[in-house]
């Protein structure tokens, strides 16, 4: 009998045919988030993965009855998936939620200028960067724009071979003296970090005659003027593809994992378990805003889940069980990263507590910072019973905290179900550079991140 606790990682324990499935897996998932940079982007992959198996509109149907599938989508940010269990909604939902937003760079409602002969579009950052990593790397640009007859348009420039790209340049270092001498967290204006969009002047024009040839571009392109900027929301990303890292190929490397890693296998574990009756009806959510607090209408703080969990009831139920009753009796993973110990920087880490790439998915009991501050700390109980789903099901993961107590901290969406009354702990993929323009995750970490998934939606 081991007394002791070891860590072990995944890949020792895995078969070859679970190694063939992980890789599988992961080149699906390396794709979604190369193709999906941002919320937009995400919910349009994932309806299309929920439609093509055999998911449709909750606003389609009367009636639910066990096995049907449904989704439900929230002003094109966030979707909520379910599918309907062999026992009634009134003895609790199973819950899967991740968010899809991601850190990056949006426009200002009037972004274009021009300086120096160079048009740039000024930015504001969203969400928790480091602002230098976002400098002289290839960007790419996506969003929409509303024109005056109300109609979308969709901007996407910078992900294929053949496209341009956009940069912000920086400070060359023989000029960077000043520069340099300023904390880190100073040290980069974010007034400063303009997007290089265009040189070329338009003979016609006298005055800013390089934004007038973009304005012009843009006005030939998508229809748009310089006003309907106010009426857009377009972002920059990094613009090159995820990978895979090492020369054992055991990494992944690309932008946005944080929490697209927890999406992709939310989404995808779904639709496993969705083949078979599963007991409890299951529910998988992947939401906005969470990287700026959770505000709004597409976050998860939005009463918009509740209106749909209120249509789960009145379609599938028999009771006339109210909503928090549902919620009282239900269970969540909060499907969100963690840190992974960075091996130049073990001392942010209490290694004892700490969630190591490679070793599974990480369960994590409490966030918040400090004295455990604003951290929705999961319930012994509750943690003993994951845990336990887990063991029974050969799902390897590891437990953990972010990092050393008052070395930062963070939240998930975890405390906004908790609230309701849902049994709710955080668990999700270890991440290293977390929120960097390349972050990274081990593939079999990724792989037991959708296993943890569909055990947890099987039980
Ligand atoms: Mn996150
Ligand atoms: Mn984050």
């Amino acid at each position: 009998m081991e007394l002791n606790y070891v860590k072990k990682d995944v890949y020792s324990q895995l078969t070859e045919k679970q190694i063939k499935d992980a890789t599988k897996y992961t080149d699906g998932y390396i794709k979604f988030i190369t193709n999906a940079k941002t919320e937009y982007l995400c919910v349009e992959e994932a309806v299309k993965m929920l439609e093509e198996n055999g998911f449709v509109k909750i606003e389609e149907k009367e009636k639910l009855k066990p096995l049907d599938k449904v989704y439900f989508v929230n002003r094109e940010k966030s979707v909520f998936a379910a599918v309907i269990g062999e026992e009634d909604i009134s003895c609790g939902m199973n819950i899967i939620g991740a968010h899809i937003d991601s850190p990056r760079l949006d426009l200002k409602p009037f972004p274009l200028t021009e300086r120096d002969d160079i048009a740039v579009l000024k930015t504001q950052y969203y969400g928790g960067i480091k602002k230098y990593q976002w400098l002289s790397i290839p960007l790419a640009i996506h969003g929409v724009v509303y024109n005056e007859k109300n109609e979308k348009v969709v901007i996407s420039v910078g992900e294929e071979k053949n496209d341009p790209c956009f940069t912000i340049a920086d400070l060359l270092p023989h000029l960077s003296k000043d520069q340099l001498k300023a904390n880190a967290d100073k040290f980069i204006n974010p007034e400063k970090m303009s997007v290089i969009v265009g040189n070329i002047k338009d003979k016609a024009e006298k005055e800013n005659p390089v934004k007038m040839n973009i304005l012009k571009i843009l006005n030939k392109k998508y229809g748009i003027k310089e006003i309907d900027f106010a009426r857009s929301e377009i972002t920059l990303v990094p613009a090159f593809p995820a990978r895979y890292v090492g020369f054992d190929e055991s990494l992944i490397g690309g932008y946005g994992q944080d929490d697209r890693v927890c999406s992709y296998a939310t989404i995808m574990s779904l639709i496993e378990t969705s083949k078979k009756m599963q007991k409890k009806t299951n529910v998988a959510l992947i939401v906005d805003k969470e990287e700026i607090g959770s505000i709004g209408n597409t976050s998860m703080n939005s009463r918009v889940f509740d209106l749909f969990v209120q249509k789960l009831i009145q379609k599938s139920s028999k009771s006339k069980v109210s909503e928090l009753e549902v919620y009282y009796n239900s269970k969540m993973l909060s499907a969100d990263v963690t840190a992974g110990v960075n091996p130049d920087y073990e001392e942010v880490h209490d290694m004892q507590n700490s969630s190591i790439i490679g070793c599974g998915i990480s369960i994590e009991k409490y966030g918040g910072s400090g004295g455990k501050y604003n951290s929705s700390d999961a319930n012994a109980r509750y943690v003993s019973e994951v845990m336990n789903i887990f063991n029974n099901n050969k799902v390897i993961y590891q437990l953990g905290t972010l990092g050393k107590i008052e070395m930062g901290g963070g939240g998930t969406i975890a405390y906004i179900l908790a609230n309701k009354g849902v049994e709710v702990i955080d668990c999700g993929t270890p991440v290293l550079a977390m929120h960097s323009t390349f972050e990274l995750t081990s593939k079999f970490d990724v792989y037991m991140t959708y296993m943890a998934y569909k055990t947890f939606f099987e039980n």
